[in-house]
């Protein structure tokens, strides 16, 4: 086998593409006066994707975990960082020392994080979470947000308050609309009028949030997004821009079985790999093609998408994945490589792990 033979599963990722999408976003948002943080998570923070957000012109590169950012500073991007997962108790130090900016929801940590800048002689700068009801992160009671943000502004000295945020549409599924921006345009004038000084940003959330700049209804005070999944792979669930590239990632497996079985499994039925009762269609004998690639890979299968029309996955296990290939039979033997689109929820898995081998188009600097 030669060194540079090519190895599959591999996961190609266009970073031309990327920077179109990234540029189209940002014209959209700039156009309504909104900053964006250009959210790096949903690609693992893997370098050569960060550093086509940090060139595009994002006020922050951001992501939710410690080793990311260190990744990123141990790549040389010089961007501000943000970090979007609110942090541990036990990582105020290191949140401090990797991250330019945080996002924060609890007062004790607020604190040890002004600690841990004193210490290192750094202005760390803090955006307080509001929970509008999506449940997730967020201070629920805005009297406390008012307090905090006092104690931030007049006590906690290497601390600089930059703004209030929102995150939606993550575990309680509630949409942004103008109700719940509207409400967090109104925490942030109370937090103004609190500190006596205007507040440098109002974040109105992540992905979901975009459709409200898109179609103008988004509140003007409303002035950074958080934007990670449309970017990537340029659309989110109800909002799909018709200037935005779908395709950044293409996800290759190779075929290493292609046969005629039944559709129906043969002998007594107990559960599957993953301790599931599964079900299955008896449509007799079909073509049936395996991939080597499987849900340790990927995740859900229904994340993933075979482009070639006519082929439908099946299931998947731990390392295979089950294709029916019955209409396109002519077309597909061993040793084919068969292509797959690839959503939001495992593109985390996808770069995450050695067995996929990575492969970047363009990224040249225009
Ligand atoms: C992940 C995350 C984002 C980005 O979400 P997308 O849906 O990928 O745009 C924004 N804010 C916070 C707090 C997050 O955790």
């Amino acid at each position: 086998m030669s060194a540079n033979q090519i190895r599959y599963p591999l996961l190609e990722i266009d970073l031309d593409k990327l920077q179109e999408n990234l540029a189209a976003l940002i014209e959209r948002c700039q156009d309504s006066c909104v900053e964006v943080a250009g959210v790096v998570k949903g690609a693992t923070a893997l370098p050569k994707v960060a550093r086509v957000f940090a060139r595009s012109g994002v006020r922050f590169v951001a992501t939710s975990r410690i080793d990311q950012l260190r990744d990123l500073r141990a790549a040389g991007i010089d961007a501000p960082l943000m970090l979007i997962r609110v942090p541990m108790l036990s990582e105020a130090e290191d949140a401090v020392a990797l991250s330019d900016a945080s996002l924060q929801s609890e007062i004790t940590v607020i604190r040890a994080m002004n600690a841990a800048a004193k210490r290192q002689g750094k202005i760390h700068q803090v955006l307080l979470m509001i929970d509008l009801g999506d449940l997730r992160e967020g201070f629920w009671d805005a009297e406390e947000v008012v307090d905090a943000a006092l104690e931030i502004e007049n006590s906690l000295k290497n601390l600089h308050l930059i703004g209030v945020g929102v995150n939606l549409s993550c575990y309680g599924s509630v949409k942004p609309n103008s109700r719940n921006m509207q409400g967090l345009v109104s925490l942030a004038a109370d937090v103004e009028k609190a500190i006596g000084r205007p507040l440098e940003y109002v974040s109105g959330g992540a992905s979901t949030s975009m459709y409200m700049v898109l179609n103008g209804t988004m509140p003007c005070r409303m002035n950074l997004l958080r934007l990670g999944e449309i970017v990537l792979t340029g659309q989110i669930y109800g909002c799909s821009p018709d200037f935005t590239h779908k395709d950044v990632f293409t996800l290759k497996a190779e075929v290493v079985e292609c046969r005629d079985k039944p559709s129906f499994p043969v002998g007594e039925l107990t559960v599957d790999a993953f301790g599931k009762i599964a079900s299955y269609e008896d449509r007799g004998i079909r073509r049936r093609a395996l991939v080597a690639l499987g849900r340790v890979d990927y995740g859900d299968f229904a994340d993933i998408r075979p482009r070639l029309p006519g082929v439908e996955i099946l299931g998947a296990s731990s390392d295979h994945t089950i294709l029916d290939v019955e209409d396109v039979k002519d077309k597909i033997k061993v040793g084919d490589v068969l292509e797959f689109d690839v959503g939001y929820p495992s593109l985390v898995y996808l770069t995450n792990t050695k067995s996929v081998e990575i492969v970047y188009l363009g990224g040249e600097p225009r």
